[in-house]
């Protein structure tokens, strides 16, 4: 039986309809009406922190600022108390009974009104976050009461149909309270373990004490609130550890309060472990955004680009909606802002710890310069800025020492033009290259690619500071003519022995050239001007059965004494089994060093055959 003072109040009509859209897009997640609830609680909380600043007419003004979760198994209750702003009879019509008429607007308002306010920190939630509740009963109890002093106590009750009752009641201090009953359903939510863990996911660092029947349960605050220097490294730790599930204390971690067109908070982590595999594991996170201290998702892919999906932590943003839905954080250009700036601010870190101490960037960069490197052909704007934070080994540096592109550069001889590179499995293979022996000889840096993605990424870079990034391994490199050795031989010499290696291979070469950069290797392999890295090919094989790999052009050492007996061999008797056997066994040895070899058998078969003359 309603009470004379009852007052009956209608939806507007698309109630209905947002009623049923909530509840059916939220099922998977029914526990995200703790979150809606704290999150209004803690925004009610935040408007009468500002009220008490400028008003002294403020109902119960001692009252702590908390909120009061009281639970009832075997009654499967529920409520929720919170000693905030509260809300007047009209309030509660204009709020909670009218959708899109959020109380934030005119609060906004308010605010703009009050000059010298931290307006961005108050900016309410817009939304529909109550409704969440109905998921999980049938039928919601607000009380609440205005924290001016003269205000009257209401009390509001509605099945989420099509209406809700309003009426006036006794209550002493401000604040709202909701309640209800839960579904059958829905019943674990009165029992401790299942609003704790709630709290855990979504409101851990709402920054007023929260209690589960008069028990605080939210020790850690929002951190990110506080001034860098009043957050204790522990602290710090402590906080990493909770958000990543880590066990571990983060190698570093930045602090970050941007302020201007738009306003965040951010605290960023770099853990001491590499993730296990270069494709993103499921389970794992990496930054975690938040409204105002609300938690919104727990992994909000779209702060940051994927190669720098490392970095671990958390990011408040005061400028956003609270939104249930993640499309709007997909398609948010204020979501896109703090990317770019999250993603310039990293780089810049990254920069800053490799000047302070290249030890500690080393061990970063060993964790996730497989990730990091992705950057450079998926991330244009920022492909320089990658590429400054490269770390290679090269022929001139000792195991696990590497230098920067920078330093590189300043350790280039005088007429140096390009930089150059080579790829291989490992330093050792590498380091016994033919291809690398011209500059061996002559003291030109090359640097060691040893890291598979390198394959994708680092001929992307093109140039840096003025110089070509160019393979060893390419056909057209410019090498100085006069350091080369090879071209002592008369023209004639080299035609002749040219004309046999090509005879004997036939197509199976794109072309036979003097080398001038082998020094004490008979031949090698290198690519035609448009063919690519040999190691780029061989990936390319593993991913497409049907890949043609280029015809290699076979660079030859006339000055090899192996060379020389050739071609004494073909003057002599031209149809010789030994030499085509040789020039074959050359070429595939060449081949071999690639990692290229397609028949083994043919190869040994040859061998056997040179071993027994040699033994004969
Ligand atoms: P949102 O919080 O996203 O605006 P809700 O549907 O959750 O949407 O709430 C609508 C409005 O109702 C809020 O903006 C606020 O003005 C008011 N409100 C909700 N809960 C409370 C509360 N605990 N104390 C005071 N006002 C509240």
């Amino acid at each position: 039986m309603e009470n004379s003072q009852t007052q009956q109040f209608e939806f507007k009509a698309e109630m209905k309809q947002l009623l049923h859209l909530i509840i059916h897009s939220l099922y998977t997640h029914p526990e995200i009406f703790i979150r809606e609830l704290i999150s209004n609680g803690s925004d009610a909380l935040n408007k009468l922190r500002f009220h008490k600043l400028t008003d002294s007419n403020i109902l119960s003004p001692d009252l702590p600022l908390s909120i009061h979760i009281r639970i009832d198994k075997d009654a499967a209750t529920f409520s929720l108390e919170d000693s905030g702003i509260g809300m007047t009879k009209d309030e509660l019509v204009a709020n909670i009974g009218t959708i899109a008429s959020s109380g934030t607007v005119s609060f906004l308002e308010q605010l703009k009104q009050t000059p010298n306010m931290d307006l961005g920190q108050l900016i309410g939630h817009f939304g529909v976050g109550f409704y969440s509740v109905f998921m999980v009963t049938d039928e919601v109890m607000i009380e609440t009461r205005h924290y001016a002093t003269d205000s009257q106590g209401y009390k509001w009750v509605s099945r989420g149909e099509d209406s809700f009752t309003i009426e006036e009641i006794e209550r002493e201090q401000r604040g709202t309270t909701i309640s209800f009953k839960l579904k059958d359903e829905f019943k674990q939510f009165a029992e401790e373990y299942a609003v704790r863990n709630a709290i855990n996911k979504f409101s851990n660092f709402v920054d007023f004490p929260i209690y589960i029947n008069d028990v605080e349960v939210n020790r850690v605050s929002a951190i990110w609130h506080k001034k860098k220097e009043d957050i204790t490294d522990e602290e710090l730790n402590e906080f990493y550890k909770f958000i990543s599930n880590d066990y571990q204390n983060p190698l570093e971690h930045l602090v970050l309060n941007i302020e201007g067109n738009i306003n965040f908070k951010a605290i960023l982590f770099i853990p001491t472990t590499a993730p296990t595999a270069l494709f993103r594991d499921v389970s794992e996170k990496s930054l975690q955004l938040y409204v105002n201290r609300v938690f919104i998702q727990d992994d909000a892919k779209e702060l940051l680009p994927d190669y720098l999906r490392f970095v671990k932590g958390v990011v408040d943003c005061e400028d956003l909606p609270l939104n249930v839905s993640r499309e709007f954080t997909q398609n948010s250009p204020l979501m896109q802002k703090i990317k770019s700036i999250l993603v310039s601010k990293i780089l810049q870190w990254l920069e800053d710890i490799a000047t302070k101490s290249n030890e500690l960037y080393l061990q970063i960069y060993k964790n996730f310069s497989s990730l990091l490197k992705t950057g450079i052909n998926s991330d244009y704007a920022n492909t320089s800025k990658v590429t400054e934070l490269l770390r290679f080994e090269t022929s001139k540096t000792n195991a696990n020492e590497c230098v920067s592109l920078k330093e590189y550069s300043l350790r280039m001889k005088g007429d140096q033009k390009d930089i150059y590179y080579i790829f291989g499995a490992a330093r050792e293979l590498l380091s016994n290259n033919p291809n690398l022996e011209y500059f061996k000889k002559n003291e030109i840096e090359v640097l060691f690619l040893t890291d598979p993605v390198d394959v994708f990424c680092i001929p992307y870079i093109h140039e840096y500071d003025g110089k070509h990034i160019v393979s060893i391994d390419k056909a057209d490199i410019q090498i100085d003519e006069k350091n080369a050795d090879n071209t002592i031989n008369s023209d004639s010499n080299n035609t002749s022995i040219i004309s046999i290696f090509k005879d004997i291979l036939g197509d199976k070469v794109e072309d036979v050239i003097i080398s001038k950069r082998l020094v004490t290797s008979p031949v090698t392999l290198v690519v035609g001007k448009s063919g690519m890295d040999p190691q780029m090919e061989k990936v390319m094989t593993l991913l497409n059965k049907d890949f043609q790999a280029s015809k290699r052009i076979l660079e030859i050492n006339p000055t090899h004494p192996l060379l020389q007996n050739l071609e004494r061999i073909a003057k002599e008797n031209p149809k010789d089994e030994r030499l085509s056997n040789a020039v074959y066994q050359l070429f595939e040895s060449a081949m071999l060093i690639e990692g290229q070899i397609k028949d083994p058998n043919e190869f040994v078969q040859r061998m056997v055959f040179f071993m027994t003359d040699a033994t004969k």
